[in-house]
């Protein structure tokens, strides 16, 4: 047995996907630049899915480039706006202190080359207010850059109101769009959204294929040159298969998307009540402002890497928060922003579930959960410290 609960890292690719990409690899190889009619028609599939994903964007399909994925769209929105921002005299930056690290990064290397960069405090529910983002922009402000919804723990930004904060002021607004495309509401002219950065492989596309949304007019820095594909903006021949499933899996992520969200809330509820009845533990982000399929805990006296262990050989595969700092010492990033100490961020399970999973799967997790917990911290001199009164418990 196995149930997967890890989408936040990954998902599986859809079948519709799959069999949308599969007669790109043969059949119709063609690369769209050439002029003869293999190549044409696979310029053709380039232009049916960009006017596609462009559909569900709600912009026009020149406004969309297609990257390597999220990460790559991150940074070509910062690095872009950046520059225009330099051309200005303006070089002052406004992010969140937990974005994925494709934003901080970038705006770490930003800074190295004099950019002055402000993290806005997420609080304890790890949530930004739009008046946090209007106190913090300056007349040399250039860009604000605030993720939709967050990676670890789930938590949904108030964009709409943000991007209109920056329309009103005349500043940039990108968003790192990752974990919401294809699990919650996306319009770029509603939402009033500049730039947006998506990533099939986290809606049941393929993986390392992704789509810098830039409103028209905004001057895009290549981030690698060449060729004049994708209208001189991002060199390389275009990764066909992968652009046509991206646009099948996001047509069919939004197709009932509200039916979904509703069957997930459900099983998340489930979840968080379960999870919640285990002493000293803590449901991480804010109880409803969270995606749909998000369910973020720390517990107290033991360590996340032994709980995912221990979980797997029960047949769950699960996170202790992002792929990208597991396998590393340094607690999460996200959970320091949070407000929660070292010793408890230590101890994080992400559940990050999908539509293929059931309500036994649900009542199965928090059974296996409740146990490893409860045997891990009979063998932890922590927790033993902490029962004994030695230590006092961080999270009551
Ligand atoms: C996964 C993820 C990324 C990176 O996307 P890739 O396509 O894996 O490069 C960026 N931001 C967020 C919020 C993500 O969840």
């Amino acid at each position: 047995m196995s149930i997967y609960v890890d989408n936040g890292a990954t998902t599986k690719l859809s079948s519709k996907a799959l069999s949308a990409m599969l007669p790109f690899f043969q059949e119709e190889y063609g690369n769209p630049s050439s002029l003869h009619s293999v190549g044409q028609r696979a310029n053709e599939a380039l232009t049916d899915a960009r006017t596609r994903i462009a559909k569900v964007l709600n912009c026009d399909p020149k406004e969309i480039i297609f990257t390597s994925g999220g990460s790559e769209a991150d940074n070509q929105a910062i690095r872009s706006a950046a520059m225009l921002g330099a051309r200005k005299g303006k070089k002052h930056i406004i992010s969140t202190a937990f974005e994925h690290h494709a934003v901080l990064h970038t705006l770490d290397k930003l800074k190295k080359q004099g950019y002055e960069i402000t993290l806005l405090d997420v609080h304890e529910h790890g949530l930004v207010t739009a008046e946090q983002v209007r106190k913090a922009i300056r007349e040399d402000t250039c860009l604000v850059t605030v993720m939709y919804a967050n990676n670890e723990i789930g938590t949904i930004q108030p964009i709409e109101e943000i991007g209109a904060v920056c329309r009103e002021k005349g500043v940039l607004f990108h968003t790192d769009a990752v974990q919401a495309v294809g699990h919650l509401k996306v319009d770029v002219q509603e939402q009033n959204i500049d730039m947006l950065s998506l990533s099939a492989h986290k809606f049941h596309g393929p993986k390392g294929i992704g789509v810098l949304y830039a409103r028209k007019g905004i001057l895009l820095e290549p981030l690698i040159e060449g060729g004049a594909q994708e209208r001189g903006r991002r060199a390389g021949t275009e990764n066909i298969p992968a652009i046509v499933g991206m646009a099948a899996a996001l047509e069919e992520a939004v197709d009932g998307i509200e039916e979904k969200q509703l069957k997930l809330k459900g099983l998340r509820q489930k979840l968080i009540a379960g999870l919640s009845k285990i002493p000293h533990s803590v449901l991480n982000g804010d109880q409803n402002q969270r995606l749909p399929g998000n369910v973020h805990f720390c517990f107290e006296g033991i360590e996340g890497e032994s709980l995912l262990l221990l979980l797997d050989d029960k047949g769950i595969c699960a996170s202790s928060g992002s792929a990208c700092t597991s396998g590393s010492l340094d607690p999460s990033h996200v959970l320091l922003a949070i407000g929660r100490p070292h010793e408890i961020a230590h101890g994080s399970l992400r559940l990050s579930l999908s539509d293929e999973n059931t309500e036994e799967e649900v009542d199965y997790i928090i059974e296996a959960v409740t146990d490893v917990v409860a045997y891990l911290r009979s063998i932890s001199p922590v927790w033993r410290d902490l029962q004994a009164g030695i230590q006092d418990y961080i999270i009551k």
